[in-house]
């Protein structure tokens, strides 16, 4: 098997190397990833300078290719020009940060394993709930293990990904995997309002994570109560019932 690796952390980061050792288990692992932070870039492509791919080393040996662009940048490039032959898998992470409820629309980790199932390959992304770098990975390696080695055979639909996401306990709280939907907890917005040493204004993001607890199969609730969250998603954007109002509209 063959399983392209990448995430939107940057090449170097604790968590991607977690899941190259975890799913080397597993079969061949390619790595292209950005060679630097990406995350919350989304699905956004480099239309307007040039990519380049460089060799990145680490530990003293060959761990990938380090790409000046986006996640979805690394999977179109990799997938399309860089690798000799078509991965069986593209799994994504293991990002520092959940990606449950609406965090997924901003992830560049997600939208990697969007591209990859755009392109009809099985994809996943994984993410834990801290932003913690020394945070041990051992427990989100060992699920995104278990997740990968059933990929394959569950045939998901071209468009489909799965979103997982670990919590950040010890291994021995942990309760299991747990099959849910994208939850529907929102970040109230809000710019830290600062000035730079020359006086001028800027603005930083900051806000707050609101949880939302009224679906009780929610990602985030499954992840706050010790579960890893499986959410299968999908980019089928048409909203359906309005689509049907819209056709009894006199335009
Ligand atoms: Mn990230």
């Amino acid at each position: 098997m063959r399983i392209l690796v990448t995430n939107d952390d940057g090449i170097d980061s604790h968590g991607i190397l977690a899941l190259v050792k975890s799913m080397r288990r597993l079969g061949d692992v390619i790595v292209v990833a950005p060679d630097r932070q990406q995350s919350a870039v989304g699905h956004a492509l480099t239309v307007s300078s040039p990519l380049r791919a460089t060799p990145f080393y680490r530990d003293g040996a060959m761990f990938g290719y380090a790409i000046n662009g986006t996640p979805a940048d690394c999977v179109k490039l990799a997938v399309t020009t860089l690798l000799d032959h078509r991965p069986d898998l593209i799994v994504s992470g293991i990002n520092h940060g959940s990606n449950t409820s609406v965090n997924a629309i901003y992830s560049g980790t997600v939208s990697a394993a969007t591209e990859g199932t755009l392109m009809g390959i099985p994809s996943m992304a994984v993410s834990v709930s801290t932003f913690d770098e020394t945070h041990d990975m051992s427990l989100s390696a060992e699920v995104a293990f278990t997740v990968a080695s059933r990929l394959h055979s569950l045939e998901l639909p071209q468009g489909t990904l799965l979103n997982v996401n670990v919590p950040s306990i010890p291994i021995e709280d942990f309760k299991g995997i747990r099959v849910t939907r994208q939850g529907h907890s929102v970040w109230e917005d809000s710019y830290d309002r600062r000035k730079d040493p020359m006086g001028r204004e800027y603005f930083w993001l900051t806000g707050t994570f609101v949880s939302v607890k009224e679906l009780p199969d929610a990602d985030d609730l499954a992840v706050a109560q010790g579960y890893a969250a499986v959410t299968p998603l999908h980019y089928e954007l048409t909203n359906f019932a309005v689509q049907e109002k819209l056709k009894n509209v006199q335009w």
